[in-house]
């Protein structure tokens, strides 16, 4: 299988692997060749890997494996469904991203050392956990109100955090400032990090035998999820695989819905703070802002907005129903009720809430 690595607007080619960035200063992208097989997954590996042959870059004696991946998928009513992505070795969906990264990474630089990366809490614990397991050092730029528990869970995977007073772009600009010592490997600009979320789409097929959802809601912030879930889908669309495609809901908080107004024709003037009980969903100029609305135009998708009371409520009732996870992870879901509160939803529209980050990092009530 072959690929390519190109600049998400002028199409320029990377030129050599340590390059994060396009000298027009656009992200990345990772541009596959080849067809996506049934007859190509390893059916025997229970984690992300039993798709490794759909991830040309990575050498197999360099996969860097906490067994993230294969999470369940849980049918709670007559037509809902939810994927426990917190239910993965650091918490958070972030691991699909990490694990294929660090091994992409280890697979074509010979002499890494050192690496540097920015995050709201769960992409820096992620890959603080990958980092110690490939036994790589890695500072993490964390925003100063970062939870404790995140703080801690990153600190004793035995990375250096520096906390950063400012905006959540001001956080990246710090973690690349160093990036002369420290290689940079911002999860919201490397094209490997959300090339990994490539994954979550196929398990999601895979484990409803190739007969897909109508709908799908999931969390919004830097972009990795979506862009990473929808490549995925198109990646078996184009292969014949499945037939159609689900309508993917970006779900965002009012106060950071820069795709949200985008894609709505909306102006956005972020606040000059952001106060939220989701703190996982804090990007308000996210890099990956063009490619997102595009995409989501291109394979007709949709967004929605929640406020801090539709969040509360929506985590309390997915706890009240044994599912703790984070108030990030539960926008998702609240944007789905509001939906199904407007009659947006057709009765018979088989629908699936991607669950994120687990509950026990951040407190709602
Ligand atoms: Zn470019």
């Amino acid at each position: 299988m072959s690929f390519k690595v190109v600049c998400t607007k002028c199409n320029n080619p990377r030129k050599n692997e340590m390059e994060w960035k396009c000298n027009c200063g656009a992200p990345f992208k990772v541009v596959l060749y080849d067809k996506f097989k049934k007859d190509k997954i390893i059916k025997s590996i229970y984690s992300i890997w039993r798709y490794r042959n759909f991830y040309p870059y990575v050498k197999k004696e360099k996969i860097v494996s906490l067994g993230e991946g294969w999470t369940p998928l849980v049918k709670v009513k007559n037509n809902l469904w939810l994927k426990l992505e917190y239910l993965m070795p650091t918490g958070s969906f972030k691991d699909r991203g990490s694990s294929v990264l660090i091994s992409g990474l280890l697979s074509e630089l010979s002499n890494v050392k050192s690496f540097s990366e920015d995050s709201s809490g769960n992409a820096g614990a992620s890959m603080a956990a990958y980092c110690a397991k490939a036994g790589v050092k890695i500072r993490v730029f964390v925003p100063e109100k970062t939870s404790g528990p995140k703080i801690l869970q990153i600190a004793s995977y035995g990375a250096q955090i520096f906390k950063v007073n400012g905006s959540r772009e001001e956080v990246s600009a710090k973690a690349q400032e160093m990036s002369k010592e420290y290689t940079y490997i911002g999860h919201a600009w490397h094209p490997y990090f959300r090339d990994g979320i490539r994954t979550l789409a196929y398990e999601v097929a895979e484990q409803t035998n190739w007969k897909l959802f109508e709908r799908v809601y999931l969390p919004v912030s830097s972009g990795t999820l979506l862009l990473g879930f929808m490549e995925g889908l198109r990646h078996m669309c184009i292969s014949n695989v499945i037939n159609s495609i689900p309508k993917v809901v970006a779900s965002q908080t009012t106060q950071v819905s820069p795709v949200y107004r985008k894609l709505k024709n909306l102006h956005y003037s972020p606040p000059s703070e952001v106060k939220t009980v989701a703190d996982a969903l804090v990007n308000s100029n996210p890099p990956l802002l063009e490619e997102m609305t595009k995409i989501m135009k291109e394979m007709d998708g949709d967004a929605e907005v929640v406020n801090e009371e539709e969040i509360i409520k929506a985590s309390i009732l997915l706890a009240r129903n044994g599912f703790y996870v984070e108030p990030s992870a539960a926008v998702a879901f609240a944007a789905y009720l509001k939906h199904l509160n407007e009659n947006l939803i057709k009765k018979d529209e088989k629908t699936l809430i991607i669950l994120t980050g687990i509950g026990l990092k951040t407190h709602f009530t």
